[in-house]
């Protein structure tokens, strides 16, 4: 059983098909990353899986290898950028301030980002 997918089509899902334009610096067989349209930090980098995911908390276990390779793909993307030092962000759903529900990691770099303490 697949988990619930409200809408396959999502600005990422048209990013993915080439439908709309994005600045796109890396894609391997299962993921895609391009600079956000609106940074929040010096380099803002989403990487998104090719494959439709709405939210984090909707993965299930047949998702594990879609995790594992977005994570992946932070870590490639990271490394081509030669990033020193990156934070990465999740926010899933509409109260952890996720306003686009198609699954995706924000990189965020190029500056010293502070602390939780
Ligand atoms: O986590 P959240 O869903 O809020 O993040 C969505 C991100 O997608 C935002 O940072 C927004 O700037 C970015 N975005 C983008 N290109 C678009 C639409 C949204 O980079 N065409």
């Amino acid at each position: 059983m697949r988990s619930i997918c409200y809408s396959f089509s999502t600005i990422f899902d048209k990013i993915i098909k080439r439908q709309i334009p994005a600045k796109i610096i890396y894609e391997d067989k299962h993921c895609l990353a391009f600079e956000d349209i609106n940074p929040k930090a010096k380099i803002h980098v989403l990487v998104i899986p090719k494959e439709h995911l709405d939210r984090l908390s909707n993965a299930t276990e047949q998702h594990i290898n879609l995790l594992g390779n977005l994570m992946y793909a932070v870590n490639r993307v990271g490394r081509q950028l030669q990033l020193e030092g990156y934070r990465v962000v999740i926010n899933d759903g509409q109260k952890g301030g996720q306003t686009v529900f198609h699954l995706h990691a924000h990189i965020l770099s190029g500056e010293n980002l502070p602390g939780f303490e």
